[in-house]
């Protein structure tokens, strides 16, 4: 189910094109009808984590660019690496956010059930 989030697909079926456009997760998986909006307020979780992706990645460029620089530290350089770094990482992993969300609520929080599978039949 990881390797399915990584590469931006159905954590359930591994089916491609659940993304409508790189901010729109569609409400249903094309391919199994796996509902992505599981309840209310469901991404937080995933919004928690792109922030600290963003965060996590400017701490490391920038303490790493200070004690790599040391003494002579290029703080204007550094300056606008992390303002590059905070503008872009959260729209870039966005996506990927989502699909590690689904990914770490289905397998350590949520795993799927009778319900949710027959929720997900076409059938119904
Ligand atoms: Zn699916």
């Amino acid at each position: 189910m990881l390797w399915r989030a990584v590469r931006r697909r159905c954590v359930v079926c591994g089916a491609p094109g659940i993304f409508e456009g790189w901010f729109t997760l569609r409400p249903r998986c094309p391919r199994c009808r796996f509902s992505f909006e599981r309840e209310e307020g469901y991404w937080v979780g995933a919004l928690i984590a792109n922030i600290a992706a963003a965060e996590g990645l400017f701490a490391l460029v920038f303490v790493g660019g200070i004690v790599a620089t040391q003494p002579d530290v290029p703080w204007t350089a550094l300056s606008i690496a992390g303002f590059v770094l905070m503008l872009t990482v959260p729209v870039v992993f966005y996506p990927l956010s989502k699909t590690l969300w689904l990914w770490a609520d289905l397998a350590f929080l949520h795993p799927l059930d009778a319900d949710d599978l027959a929720a997900n039949d076409p059938a119904r």
